[in-house]
């Protein structure tokens, strides 16, 4: 049976979370450019960078102002890569996705335990489900992930800020509801439909294990001396580690690590020296969102050792 209600609230919801996702991509272009420049933020306008002329508000509107001027300033005709309208929607698709699979979806790549266990809408238990609270937690690591990759492949160093601004932000939603950074642990696995109780002591005690753990592979990755700048993988390793535990941060780790050896590796092999490798932090990202999708049917890892 459809229920039209829960029909019709997905459909906004989603198409908000997308608007939403836009509107943040928007952003995003500014921070990127504007962070490792050391530029302040928020207060100044956007400009063209050829003309100076202040970019109109009604030609800022995400990806539609960019195409409703085909890619050109208003003014001075200067081409504006398409790289901006890109970054805003793919803030806006990944918004959207990250809410229809967590929320609506009940997180149905989520590891077992935080599966079928819902038997309601959807609809029912917003907001009160801890799994809204993952959405949102996860559309935060994912906004900054794709920060701080950005920032690498203009070949710039992204800021200490981000990092602490990150975990400042993780803090808070640990403490809003204590299981968003504990999923895949072992002490979170829901029985029936008992949300295990955890406390704010557990999420941190964790997410220190994970800052820890991403800390030490991203050492690594400065040792082996990677391409582009290794203080920026190394800033998102650490995140990954406090946002979603030791585990998490070890696969992406591995899966950042091998994609960089096989893009080296084929370029090695095919002797295209003008090919340009990809910065770990861009793949680290990809990673990410790889084990977000795919998480369900990776091993289970008992940290419950280092946890009691
Ligand atoms: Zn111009």
């Amino acid at each position: 049976m459809i229920d039209y209600l829960t029909f019709l609230a997905t459909v906004v919801f989603v198409f908000y979370a997308f608007i939403c996702g836009a509107c943040f991509g928007s952003f995003l272009n500014v921070v990127v450019w504007r962070l490792p420049r050391k530029m302040p933020i928020l207060l100044a306008r956007s400009h063209c960078p050829r003309c100076k002329n202040d970019i109109l508000a009604s030609d800022n509107i995400p990806i539609w102002g960019w195409l409703r001027l085909k890619g050109r300033c208003r003014n001075c005709q200067e081409r504006i890569s398409i790289k901006y309208p890109l970054v805003e929607f793919a803030v806006a698709i990944l918004f959207a996705i990250l809410f229809l699979l967590i929320v609506v979806m009940h997180g149905v790549t989520l590891p077992q335990g935080w599966l079928g266990k819902h038997y309601g809408g959807w609809l029912s238990e917003f907001p009160r489900c801890p799994l809204f609270a993952f959405s949102l937690h996860q559309m935060v690591l994912g906004y900054i992930l794709l920060a701080i990759a950005l920032i690498d492949e203009d070949r710039m160093k992204s800021p200490w800020r981000i990092l602490i601004f990150g975990c400042l932000l993780h803090v808070a939603f640990a403490y809003w509801k204590p299981v968003v950074g504990q999923i895949d642990s072992p002490l979170a696995q829901i029985n029936g439909l008992n949300i295990p109780s955890l406390t704010f002591f557990d999420a941190m005690k964790y997410s220190l294990l994970g800052g820890v753990t991403g800390a030490i592979f991203g050492g690594l990755s400065r040792l082996c001396k990677v391409p582009h700048q290794s203080g920026n993988a190394l800033q998102q390793q650490i995140l990954l580690g406090i946002f979603l535990g030791p585990i998490v941060a070890t696969w992406a780790s591995v899966i950042a690590a091998s994609s960089l050896a096989a893009q080296i590796v084929s370029n090695r092999f095919l002797k295209n020296r003008s090919t340009q490798v990809t910065g770990l932090p861009l793949q680290i990202f990809c990673a990410w969102l790889l084990i977000l999708l795919t998480w369900r049917w990776w091993p289970m890892i008992d940290t419950s050792a280092f946890l009691t």
